[in-house]
């Protein structure tokens, strides 16, 4: 058993009881992973975030990683991959596509938000899914086989299964309950074999991975202290990076390396390198990737005295990782879901409120939800028993609003609009959509309905 040292406590909802015994039978394996987490809409709408500060993210990544060949990125949602695209000039586009392809900007989920797990249905969830996934395999070629929600407020038993049936093999999540992670910590089980409850023999298993600290930016998810994790925020500081000074931050974020990698089993850990809407400026690309890379390389020429290897990497690093390590029959299983969510240690804090929030939308969501559906039927109906070229320009504009209201039902799934964590203004831009949809939807059903009569009335006289 390894000796379970004193507990360390650097600050609330940040305490594990670290097991700080050396092992030194193999260099640990930090993947420090990149990221820009954009929600299409919480503190501002959709296309204000969009302007003001994703389509710079895209465009530097773009950029940069072509620019800095050993630098990573993730991207989950799809719906902003779609607004970039349409604006892109070709060369831009084609310069994406090769990153994706390369892996070194990696489709996480790829749906077409990242959706909440709790007040959504699991018909939208995989419709937004569908609509991700059919972009992505129209204009890149890729199909996302990791899928990364960190950011929903607990998270259902069910999705796990449209996880691995959209083609997906592992899963990471974080925002669970802080007492269910202190359990998982202290049975170093923070990776296990997820599994339905009525799969008995576990062949629609994903494999999970818990984020032990409670956000994965990069001041919170190199170990339990931010001050140090502090250090890695290298755009922020004002002087240049000397060898001294990465001597001193070398040795303290190794130290915060190992405490982290304790709460496992698996000598390799993946540590947070963005924030939410990170990466918008050159300033932060350039002194993020050039200190950092500094950093990586300073340790990587003392591994022996450190007893760790450093490099970038993205999801599909570290599933492959922690895959070739142990086998995947070995993990633990687990099942049921983690709700409701508790964001303090005491269980105190409970993200109940949302499951009621802005009730009316809710219902307008719903509603939509019924809407779309008997408008894609009918709209399949009429065009099955429409001759090829008759009212071409009716059924290309038919089929624009039907996509334009299932982008909108779409859209209203993400973790910040159907739950209601929104400001006001961004949930009146999610309504007037929802409205737009809903008025598509009933022209859309007119329509179909009118003509299929007219047709079965002209075949019958
Ligand atoms: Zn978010």
């Amino acid at each position: 058993m390894p000796e379970i040292l004193n507990k360390v406590q650097y600050e609330k909802g940040r305490s594990y009881d670290y097991d700080r015994s050396a092992d030194n039978s193999s260099y640990l394996d930090v993947i420090i992973l990149p990221q820009s987490h954009n929600d299409p809409g919480w503190l501002m709408p959709f296309e204000a975030y969009y302007k003001n500060k994703t389509v710079n993210i895209l465009d530097n990544t773009v950029k940069y990683l072509t620019m800095y060949s050993k630098m990573t990125m993730i991207w989950p949602e799809v719906i902003f991959l779609d607004r970039w695209w349409r604006e892109a000039s070709t060369d831009s586009r084609q310069t994406l596509k090769a990153l994706i392809e390369s892996g070194r900007l990696e489709i996480v989920s790829g749906g077409w938000v990242s959706p909440d797990e709790a007040t959504s249905h699991y018909y939208t969830v995989l419709d937004q899914l569908i609509e991700g996934h059919q972009w992505l395999r129209k204009n890149i070629g890729v199909q996302p086989v990791n899928t990364w929600p960190l950011d929903q407020f607990g998270y259902s038993s069910s999705l796990p299964y449209i996880w691995k049936k959209a083609g997906m093999n592992n899963l990471g999540i974080m925002r669970v309950t802080q007492n269910v992670k202190s359990y998982f910590a202290r049975h170093k089980i923070m990776n296990f074999r997820w599994r339905q409850p009525w799969d008995l023999n576990g062949d629609n298993d994903i494999l999970c991975y818990v984020e032990p600290y409670r956000w994965f930016v990069t001041d919170v998810s190199c170990g339990p202290s931010t001050v140090i994790c502090n250090s890695l925020l290298f755009h922020k500081k004002s002087e240049r990076t000397t060898m001294p000074m990465l001597n001193r931050i070398s040795e303290n974020l190794v130290e915060q390396f190992k405490l982290k990698a304790s709460l496992n089993k698996q000598k390799v850990i993946v540590v947070a390198l963005g924030n939410d809407f990170a990466y918008d400026t050159v300033k932060e690309w350039r002194a993020q990737y050039n200190n950092v890379t500094a950093l990586i390389n300073y340790v990587n020429d003392r591994k022996s005295q450190f007893g760790v290897t450093m490099r970038f990497g993205t999801v599909k690093d570290y599933f492959n990782t922690i895959r070739h390590l142990q086998e995947t029959d070995s993990y633990k299983t687990l099942s049921g879901d983690f709700f409701t969510y508790a964001e303090d240690d005491m269980g105190t804090e409970y993200w109940s409120g949302y499951f009621t929030t802005r009730a009316f939308d809710k219902r307008i969501g719903r509603t939509l939800m019924e809407h779309v559906r008997s408008a894609e039927i009918l709209t399949a109906f009429a065009l099955s028993r429409t001759d090829k070229g008759s009212d071409d320009e009716m059924v290309v504009s038919m089929l624009k609003e039907l996509e334009y209201a299932r982008q909108a039902l779409a859209l209203f799934q993400h973790h910040d609009a159907i739950t209601g964590t929104s400001t006001h203004s961004t949930a009146t831009d999610y309504r007037k959509r929802l409205h737009i949809a809903l008025i598509s939807c009933g022209r859309i059903m007119t329509h179909t309905i009118r003509k299929s009569f007219s047709q079965r009335h002209n075949s019958t006289t």
